[in-house]
């Protein structure tokens, strides 16, 4: 007879925030090594995608925009830039890794507590727009037509990571698992005895609460946007970490995007594109997509509003 299986939880800093493998195997040892596996496949996306480390396969690229170069990618790189870029077709922009000199301009603003000039806005402006990516399929090339053009894969790259945490998890005979990279979540096939991961959605703010709202969950990825800290506060205006590349302007609107979909990459990039596409207009891309489903929720006057996609209510609710 097989042993019982057993719940392991690991956790490592990572990408700027905490990763989470739970899963569960026949002893310690094996959960061990298949956790150890699976952060380790983090750490490695860390250094291919980061735009932090100076030498990370991401900022190489970037450093040669401008020149002729087409600079052959990992099939990391390019498993991650491919589907960005098909992402950004999708959502006419909304999604765009090329933000890159924007987002650092408000990381800035961030530390600083000052808006960016319009000069320095229009000028990293200047420098971003998905279409000055060139992609060469048959040689896995990407060349950067734009001086001073700098990616940034912060509003996928975490999806990505606990998708292959649970693909090296897989890889060692783990069936059940789940990957948590600070709220992009992928899980597996469901637990022991349940009918699936139970994932809590509710949301509060200070005055209302959409509550009630926890889901069982297997084989999906999900992941929140528009967390309620990353934002910069210039009199008395906030602005999210989260840019709309049409204006180069931190988001105002706040909202909180929830998506179920087929995987953490999916959930990642939706949950941001939605955090910027007009409300109706997300929620109609949320029902394009395969799989997925999406809530939008806002602040009225202190009064939570949702909208839902049409996947979105029929996901299956804990009583
Ligand atoms: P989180 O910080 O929780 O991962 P997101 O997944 O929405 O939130 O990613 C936000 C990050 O993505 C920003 O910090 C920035 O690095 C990058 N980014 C900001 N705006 C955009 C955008 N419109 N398209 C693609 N990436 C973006
Ligand atoms: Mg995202
Ligand atoms: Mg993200």
């Amino acid at each position: 007879a097989k042993p019982p299986l057993q719940r392991y939880e690991y956790s490592r800093p990572q990408m700027g925030t905490i990763f989470r493998v739970v899963l569960f195997a026949p002893s310690e040892s094996i959960a061990k090594v298949a956790a150890e596996a699976a952060l380790n496949r983090v750490d490695t996306l860390n250094q291919i995608l980061s735009d932090y480390i100076p030498d990370s396969e991401l900022n190489k690229l970037s450093a040669t925009a401008g020149t002729i170069q087409a600079v052959p990618l990992s099939p990391d790189l390019w498993a991650v830039l491919q589907k960005s870029q098909r992402v950004s077709r999708k959502t006419n922009g909304a999604f765009d890794v090329t933000v890159g000199p924007v987002v650092q301009l408000w990381r800035r603003a961030r530390r600083q507590h000052q808006m960016p000039s319009p000069e320095a806005l229009i000028k990293a402006q200047a420098t971003t727009g998905y279409q000055h990516i060139i992609l060469k399929k048959k040689q896995k090339t990407a060349q950067l037509l734009v001086p001073g053009m700098q990616l940034d894969m912060g509003a996928i790259g975490k999806g990505y990571a606990v998708d292959e945490a649970m693909r090296v998890l897989q890889q060692h005979k783990i069936k059940i698992a789940l990957v948590d990279g600070g709220g992009n979540i992928r899980v597996s096939q469901a637990p022991p005895g349940t009918p699936g991961w139970e994932i809590d959605l509710s949301i509060s703010n200070e005055t209302d609460h959409i509550g009630g709202q926890k889901i069982y969950l297997k084989n999906a990825g999900v992941a929140t946007s528009g967390d309620l800290y990353q934002f910069v506060e210039i009199n008395g205006q906030r602005y999210s970490h989260i840019i709309n590349p049409f204006t180069g302007l931190g988001l105002t609107d706040q909202r909180r995007v929830t998506i179920v979909a087929k995987n953490g990459t999916d959930a990642d990039w939706l949950s941001t594109a939605l955090s910027v596409l007009p409300t109706a207009q997300g929620i109609k891309l949320a029902n394009r997509t395969p799989q997925a489903a999406a809530s939008i929720v806002w602040n009225t006057n202190g009064k939570l509003q949702q909208a839902q996609s049409r996947r979105f209510r029929q996901l299956k609710w804990v009583k």
